[in-house]
């Protein structure tokens, strides 16, 4: 039961365990994440950052409880997850010769009825999404030819125009340069605010990722091993321990900033 007046959280992550092959590789994973709220996912290389979103995402199956704003995952059908949530993925496929605008055209997928066509809305949506994201111009190029940071709105937009309101985000900037980093990670944020949107993202630079986020997750070995507002998990103490790094934390305006120390 929810307690009145609180909201059904949009991600209800407990106790979830995955194997692939032998180990397992999330050990009794505990997440939680509200209507409207951004919460990073950060860890090491392996922690298991990736496993636990394609779980949230549908795209592995849960062993343990998952529920997206309140229903159990798995009994939702593809169609109905696909209203839910939307995941752009670490390194997305980038298929061959296809133009921008068939490629965000993808996201409408599991609206279109088997051997159906898409309909003059789901062309209306994608090239809304498209102005949105300032992509109109490249409608007709080739995916391929874009720039990293014009591919990674391309990416987003895509996901967009599946109309879900739970966002997935895999590392969405890990290939840009700082600026176009920023850029990426604002146009997320702006669209939370005007969308409504809820993310759940994971990623590498801390500084960042403490300066967008609500909350941050630390995850190593499997494990939750620190959970909380950036300043609680971006600690020295706890990115040594986890991390085997050697860093001075600072105080930033937007919250702490991460700075890798020589040893
Ligand atoms: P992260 O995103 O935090 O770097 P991942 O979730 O990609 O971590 O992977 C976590 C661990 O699970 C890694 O050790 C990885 O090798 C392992 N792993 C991921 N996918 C598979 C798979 N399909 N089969 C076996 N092991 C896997
Ligand atoms: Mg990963």
């Amino acid at each position: 039961m929810t307690a009145p007046g609180s909201a059904v959280p949009a991600v209800e992550v407990r106790d979830l365990w995955v194997r692939l092959g032998g180990a397992p590789i999330l050990a009794g994973v505990d997440l939680t994440v509200a209507p409207g709220e951004w919460v990073t996912v950060i860890g090491p290389n392996g922690a298991g950052k990736s496993t636990l979103l394609r779980v949230v995402g549908g795209l592995l199956p849960p062993s343990g409880e998952v529920r997206l704003h309140g229903t159990p995952i798995d009994r939702l059908r593809r169609r109905d997850r696909a209203r839910v949530v939307a995941t752009v993925a670490q390194s997305p496929v980038v298929p061959p010769g296809m133009a921008v605008l068939d490629y965000v055209l993808l996201g409408r997928t599991p609206f279109i009825p088997a051997l159906g066509r898409e309909s003059a809305a789901d062309l209306a949506v994608v090239h809304d999404v498209l102005d949105r994201l300032d992509l109109a111009g490249f409608a007709g190029r080739e995916l391929a030819t874009l720039s990293g940071g014009e591919r990674q709105r391309v990416f987003l937009a895509r996901a967009l125009a599946q109309g879900a309101t739970l966002l997935l985000l895999d590392e969405p900037t890990s290939a840009l340069d700082i600026g176009h980093q920023q850029e990426v990670l604002e146009l997320v944020d702006q669209l939370r605010a005007d969308a409504g949107l809820t993310v759940l993202a994971t990623m590498h630079d801390l500084s960042v990722a403490g300066e967008y986020a609500d909350r941050l997750v630390l995850l190593a070995g499997g494990k939750v091993v620190a959970a909380g507002k950036p300043r609680e998990v971006l600690t020295e103490e706890l990115l040594a321990t986890h991390y085997r790094a050697r860093v001075r934390v600072v105080d930033g305006e937007h919250g702490p900033i991460v700075v890798p120390v020589r040893r």
